[in-house]
């Protein structure tokens, strides 16, 4: 439930409020808005209904939340969640193109993607040193060498770096080159994953599954959410549908949906749901039209010799053209690209 203090509410009042929610063992997570503080109550039901709140100074009413996703709802934060990675700022009118190599490869390989990331607007890099890939034989990644290579191109171009973990083992290695945690379509639901999250304090990249409703992905938010990370970007990527002509059906109403739901901020990746070059830029465009905060998108300086994810990755050469369209487009819907 939301507890929805007075306009004039103290801090005290609201600190009062807080301690005797954790009294009754509930967790109690503050949203301070323009005029209104509201607090979210998440605990037993039994427990915390039997608190007397709208008797406690400062508290003007108490709302139930009726959806089964509570503090990543609308209805719990009316404003847009702005997540700034060392500066970089996505959300609430801010929009970023995170761009990168699929898997990093080599040093050389991920700084010329970098800096052409860089170049060409882009805000943030990324690329994959832990792979999930479907068979066990492929390239599987390399490792903290890879997160390494990332952090070298950071240096080099200061864009902040977005990377898979895959394992809750990993997550401390990541966490140590890594400014944002992105979890992949095949971990979506690994609710143990998101948990450990929750715990980091660096935003987290969350993908839709290829079999997840938008109701799940936003109960996957809530898992990190609710341990106190409140960070997190959402990605849709294509979902799995009995069409074929590409690798993934973008699902371009998610990105209205969730944004009429949730307060995050929403991503697209047009690499992964169409698996084609020909598409990067069409299904970007759509993103962007259906209101993204970004893209996620994969890029190489030479796609033909990728170790992962070639076809459907933009050759850096070419970058600059696509990032220019797109980011025009985003400055006309409004957004700020800077
Ligand atoms: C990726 O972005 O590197 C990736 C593996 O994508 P997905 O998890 O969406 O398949
Ligand atoms: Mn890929």
């Amino acid at each position: 439930m939301m507890v929805i203090m007075h306009e004039t509410a103290t801090e005290a009042e609201v600190a009062h409020v807080v301690a005797r929610v954790e009294e009754v063992g509930a967790s109690a997570h503050i949203s301070t808005g323009e005029r209104v503080t509201v607090i979210g109550v998440i605990g037993d039901r039994e427990q915390v209904t039997q608190l007397p709140l709208e008797a406690m100074p400062g508290v003007d009413r108490v709302v139930a939340i009726l959806r089964p996703y509570k503090l990543v709802s609308r209805e719990f934060q009316q404003r847009d969640t702005v997540i700034d990675v060392r500066g970089a700022k996505i959300g609430g009118g801010h929009f970023a193109i995170i761009a990168g190599p699929c898997s990093v490869e080599t040093a050389e390989q991920v700084l010329a993607a970098a800096r052409a990331v860089k170049a060409a607007g882009g805000k943030m890099l990324r690329g994959g040193a832990f792979k999930p890939r479907s068979s066990p034989y492929a390239f599987q990644g390399l490792g903290e060498d890879g997160l390494r290579m990332l952090a070298a191109a950071r240096d080099d171009t200061g864009l902040p770096i977005v990377t898979e973990v895959m394992d809750p083992r990993d997550l401390d290695v990541v966490c140590e080159y890594a400014d944002v945690l992105q979890v992949g379509a095949r971990n979506t639901q690994n609710f143990l994953l998101l948990a450990e999250l929750g715990k980091v304090a660096k935003p987290v990249l969350l993908k839709r599954g290829p079999a997840t409703t938008i109701e799940e992905l936003l109960m996957a938010a809530e898992y990190i959410v609710k341990e106190g990370n409140r960070d997190v970007i959402l990605c849709e990527r294509g979902i799995r549908t009995f069409e074929t002509a590409t690798r993934n059906t973008f699902d371009v109403s998610a990105v209205p949906v969730i944004k009429i739901a949730s307060h995050l901020p929403v991503v697209v990746d047009p690499s992964h749901s169409a698996g084609r070059l020909d598409l990067v830029l069409p299904l970007s465009l759509a993103g962007v039209a259906a209101g993204a905060d970004g893209v996620l998108v994969e890029t190489h300086p030479n796609p033909e010799h990728a170790l992962c994810d070639g076809p459907q990755s933009l050759p850096t050469a070419a970058f600059g053209e696509y990032a220019g369209r797109v980011l025009d487009l985003a400055r006309w819907a409004g957004k700020t690209t800077v």
